[in-house]
């Protein structure tokens, strides 16, 4: 409701990524500032993937600049020695799948030259998965873009009924997946509602995935479904770099230290650009306190 309230957003995009309301979520607009942020982040011991923010683009000329911001981003990333431990996530949103006709295709294509640019830089790309209507298509350019570019990671939403099924399917050698609880609001047709159920839905996920033949990405900053990864990557004889953790810029960033020192390889997801409002709003929603905090650094802006 918050997120599309106009009046909040009139008063949220005035804000400058700097206040800390923002910036605790997004480490700044431009290129540079993601790239230092990740030279941070690398030299803590961890490994990140950067997410130029933009969705729902219905703006071709939007997604080709979207595009031209990922190589740009991928080639800093290389000049500064940074490509081996940092890769993209992509939203095919942002590059082009909901335009009218044209759009999968398109999508595929700029996700394709996005790519070949990755593999330039030695990295990789992840596909970010957006709400259930779009999740087929998502699937579908990912098995298109495997063709040449195997490496490229899938993301599963364990909130939808689907995805267990769909982890059976993608548990194969070179698979990288992503596992997350799921962001979106989705309706009981095609998503549990209680959380304990989305709960349930992640460990089974997670057992298909650390059983599997895959590369296991745990995005999940819930400590205990943490712990039940890290046992069932023991159960499978699994070593750490063999699976990973994952978790987003600036939540339980000890958490995200205290696992890499242990020896686990974590990632951190570091979203930048300044189309930062959707983002933002989606993590104030996962916990009432953030939004109180939101709601009274408003009042204090004014
Ligand atoms: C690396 C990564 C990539 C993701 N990619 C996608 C994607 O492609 N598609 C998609 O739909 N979703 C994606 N998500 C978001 C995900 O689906 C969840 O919405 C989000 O991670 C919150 O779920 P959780 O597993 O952390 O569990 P929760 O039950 O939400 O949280 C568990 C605990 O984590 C902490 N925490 C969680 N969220 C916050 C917060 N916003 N602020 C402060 N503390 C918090 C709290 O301590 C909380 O008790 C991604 C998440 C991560 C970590």
């Amino acid at each position: 409701m918050l997120a599309r309230s106009r009046r909040v957003k009139g008063i949220v995009t005035r804000l400058p990524v700097s206040s800390g309301i923002v910036n605790r979520y997004v480490p700044g607009e431009a290129t540079a500032q993601a790239v230092e942020a990740t030279r941070e982040l690398v030299d803590a011991g961890l490994h990140v993937t950067l997410d130029f923010l933009g969705e729902d683009t219905l703006d071709e000329a939007q997604a080709e600049a979207t595009v031209a911001a990922y190589v740009d981003l991928l080639e800093q990333l290389s000049e500064a020695g940074l490509s081996r431990n940092a890769e993209a996530s992509v939203k095919l949103s942002a590059i082009g799948q909901a335009l009218p006709d044209i759009g999968p295709k398109l999508a595929i294509e700029n996700a394709r030259r996005i790519c070949r640019a990755a593999r330039h830089a030695g990295t990789t790309v992840t596909l970010d998965m957006e709400d259930h209507t779009t999740t087929d298509l998502t699937l579908a350019a990912l098995r298109e873009l495997r063709k040449d570019f195997p490496e490229t990671g899938a993301v599963v939403q364990a909130y939808l009924y689907r995805t267990e099924q769909d982890c059976r399917a993608l548990a194969h050698e070179g698979s990288r997946v992503r596992l997350c609880k799921g962001a979106y609001n989705e309706p009981e047709e095609v998503a549990y509602q209680d959380r304990h159920d989305v709960d349930k839905s992640y460990v089974r996920c997670l057992k298909v995935l650390m059983a599997g033949e895959g590369y296991p990405m745990v995005a999940t900053h819930d400590p205990r479904l943490v712990k039940i990864a890290s046992a069932l990557a023991t159960r499978h004889g699994r070593m750490p770099g063999t699976y990973e953790f994952q978790m987003l810029y600036g939540i339980r960033g000890e958490e995200q230290t205290r696992l890499a020192e242990l020896g686990e390889k974590v990632r951190v997801y570091v979203p930048y650009g300044d189309e930062w409002y959707g983002y933002l709003m989606r993590r104030l929603a996962e916990r009432p306190s953030n939004l109180t905090f939101f709601l009274r650094s408003l009042v204090s802006q004014k």
